[in-house]
């Protein structure tokens, strides 16, 4: 076996210091050429560990090796036969603690990338739809009909794989767009809305009928869908109720919870301001606490909409972060802080109900918890003022 080369294609992107001052994509995808590269660097290893690693089962070595083979069409079909939606899954899916995880490379050094790779398929596919002639293989009609409610990446992957085995799908979403999260959470400097919209036109182009405007409980029960001719009920509904952290001082203007915050700038486009003139305060002194995608998010967003400095508050330390590693990176080089081991004990208002500060306890790190990272434990007596403008929770 030729031995693999361990260097891995870096991934073009926006400059840090440009970049944290405009909402554009900041990877910035590979060209052909780094796309063969690192398709070379594919062992094409008869246990296929990448594919079991992959939540929908995607034939990563058969891809990798049509794209290598220089059979475009081919890549995509491979692709796409398993994954609807591989333009925001090349791009978001965490394949760092999934496919890459257990690819044999990582033993060596880096694992090929092959979320980086499905982005490149998806891209070329959209800039040659001509050279794409086999049509999509949809089974008989089963002449059932299935109901998706929620069109975020569960409702939407439901329904184009059960379209494909024939069945009448419509999917019914809450918001006056479809996506979910895809378009009202993760910003367009991670995922272009575009991309998103293409992948939904996809589903539908399979004969998914998607109804926007339509909160089902409220216009229909799922009693009422099961009873007017739909066979089925998929709820895709999501986890969209922020979580809050229960302290004092957490009604004070100025906090939000990321739910709300990342929907006033994306899905109402409070960063088009002023094309859109959606309201949202951004503190000079902007603190979010947590450390999961979401919080990089957050900060990242505070910062390009104008706020002097951004801090990551956690609780833990930068080990136990659990937002993806390549987001973590990202938002250091822009200029976010990170303030490890640290935890909000009361949020403190001024005369006219705005936040002015935030009492935080230091905090250490004990046993492992039930989710398996070590559990923070506050340091009594250790508490200190942080002064800022504005926060943001979740
Ligand atoms: C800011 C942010 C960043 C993230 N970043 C990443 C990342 O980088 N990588 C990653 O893997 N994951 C990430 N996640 C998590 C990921 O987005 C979610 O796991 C994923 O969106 C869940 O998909 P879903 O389809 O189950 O739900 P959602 O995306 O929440 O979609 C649910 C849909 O159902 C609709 N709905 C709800 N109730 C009803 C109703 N009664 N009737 C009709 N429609 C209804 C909602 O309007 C929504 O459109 C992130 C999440 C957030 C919030």
């Amino acid at each position: 076996m030729a031995k693999p080369n361990l260097n891995r294609e870096p991934m073009p992107r926006q400059d840090p210091k440009v970049r944290a001052h405009n909402f554009n994509e900041v990877a910035l995808g590979y060209g052909e050429e780094q796309a063969l590269r690192e398709a070379e660097r594919c062992i094409q290893c008869p246990k296929r560990f990448c594919t079991v690693g992959c939540p929908v089962g995607v034939d990563i070595p058969e891809f990798i090796l049509a794209l290598r083979d220089g059979d475009m069409p081919q890549a995509v079909k491979i692709l796409k036969s398993k994954n609807a939606l591989p333009g925001i899954c090349g791009r978001v899916c965490p394949q760092e603690t999934q496919c890459e995880a257990v690819c044999p490379l990582v033993k060596r050094d880096v694992p090929v990338a092959i979320g980086r790779l499905e982005r490149y398929v998806a891209t070329w596919e959209q800039e040659h739809k001509e050279q794409i002639i086999e049509p999509v293989v949809i089974a008989k009609p089963t002449g059932k009909k299935v109901a998706v409610i929620g069109s975020g990446p569960a409702g939407l992957t439901a329904a184009a794989d059960l379209a494909k085995m024939g069945y009448g799908v419509t999917i019914f979403e809450a918001l006056h767009t479809a996506g979910g999260v895809l378009m009202y959470g993760i910003p367009e400097f991670r995922l272009p809305k575009e991309i998103v919209q293409t992948e939904v036109n996809y589903v539908a182009s399979l004969g998914v009928e998607i109804v926007l405007d339509s909160v089902i409980g409220k216009i229909d029960t799922v009693d009422e869908l099961l009873g007017n001719g739909y066979d089925a009920i998929f709820l895709g509904t999501g986890a969209g109720l922020p979580m809050f952290l229960d302290i004092p001082g957490e009604n004070l203007n100025g906090i939000y919870s990321a739910n709300e915050f990342l929907t006033r700038v994306n899905l109402m486009k409070a960063y088009m301001f002023p094309e859109y003139d959606t309201p949202v305060k951004i503190g000079k002194r902007v603190a979010v606490i947590g450390g999961g995608n979401v919080a990089m998010d957050s900060a990242r967003c505070a910062l390009r909409l104008g706020a002097d400095e951004v801090y990551i508050i956690y609780r833990r330390s930068r080990e136990e972060l659990p937002a993806r590693h390549e987001e973590v990176e990202n938002a250091e080089e822009e200029g976010i802080i990170f303030k490890m081991l640290t935890n909000p004990k009361q949020f403190i208002g001024d005369e006219q109900g705005w936040v002015k500060a935030m009492e935080c306890y230091e905090m250490e790190l004990g046993e492992p918890d039930d989710s398996g990272r070590r559990r923070p434990i506050v340091k009594h007596g250790s508490e200190f003022t942080f002064h800022c403008a504005h926060f943001q929770t979740y």
